[in-house]
């Protein structure tokens, strides 16, 4: 049998948390990286990527709303003015799972971007529909040139890849040294989690594979010489409709939720943005050391 070691720091020692369905998720008594034991293979994670799991209002434009009003484009907007302050206003930039393209739309007018997304219904939306450069593949079929880009984004993409070290490892090579690396995940230090535990939102194994703390992501990207610059915790604009929806698929019978869906959309408040923050997601910028690795 195959022994399950850590990703991070290869301990084989775990302590057992719980079920959620049927996937144990466990916690490595080595460095505290909490995550799925047994991952699936590529092949049955690729299938979870379908049209419909795109169509989700946080990853595609919503219908019947101005692009710009989207809160998808609302929040890649404020990543960006980050990004800028942090002085990389711009360059070369590669988005890692870039979805339906809306980051790197906002993105254009200041970086040459390019997404890489393993979806080809993503890729085909992003580049037919909003005319921005998007590569359907994983960061390994690619030949990219090696320290390529001045700047990478990876929105809540490393909680789903099955080998994060060996991710982590290939993005080092792509970016410049110097360079800014941008991240997003779910943090399992969060007290959404240590309330709502196997019921917190982001907690979805098989689609979410890894949960973070801000100390597990700095130490993931420091092995791959990186610096941490700065961890936020910052909210997101969102849907009311989103919201709603998420909710009903949360609690199917709950007959509140029905009704609020109801007395929303009646009132038409379903398109309405807000701002929301659950102190649940950690953002992490960090700088590619400068010394050749
Ligand atoms: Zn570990």
């Amino acid at each position: 049998m195959e022994v399950c070691k850590c990703n991070i720091c290869q301990s084989s020692n775990m302590e057992n948390l719980f079920k959620k369905d049927s996937w144990d998720i466990v916690r490595c008594s080595g460095c505290g990286l909490v995550f799925v034991k047994n991952i699936p293979c590529d092949t049955n994670l690729k299938n979870i990527y379908d049209a419909e799991f795109f169509k989700d209002g946080q990853k595609s434009p919503i219908e019947g709303l101005r692009f710009d009003d989207s809160p998808a484009y609302i929040n890649a907007s404020k990543r960006l003015e980050k990004i800028r302050k942090m002085g990389f206003s711009n360059g070369r930039m590669l988005d890692i799972g870039c979805s339906t393209g809306i980051f790197l739309k906002a993105a254009s007018s200041h970086y040459d971007g390019v997404g890489l997304d393993i979806s080809k219904y993503a890729t085909e939306f992003a580049t037919n529909n909003l005319g921005v450069k998007a590569k359907c593949g994983t960061i390994f079929d690619l030949n990219f040139e090696q320290k390529n880009f001045d700047i990478i984004t990876m929105w809540d993409v490393i909680e789903h890849v099955r080998d994060p070290d060996k991710y982590i490892d290939k993005v080092s090579q792509f970016i410049r040294p110097g360079g800014l690396l941008a991240l997003s995940t779910g943090n399992i230090q969060s007290l959404m989690f240590k309330v709502q535990k196997k019921k917190w939102h982001l907690l979805i194994p098989p689609q979410h594979l890894f949960y973070f703390s801000p100390n597990t992501i700095s130490i993931l990207l420091e092995n791959h010489g990186f610096k941490i610059i700065k961890i936020s915790y910052d909210g997101q604009y969102t849907n009311i409709g989103y919201i709603i929806d998420k909710l009903k698929r949360i609690h199917t019978k709950n007959k509140l939720i029905k009704f609020m869906d109801f007395f929303i959309k009646t009132i038409k408040l379903n398109k309405l943005n807000i701002y929301l923050n659950l102190y649940d997601v950690i953002t992490v910028y960090a700088q590619r050391d400068s010394e050749d690795w």
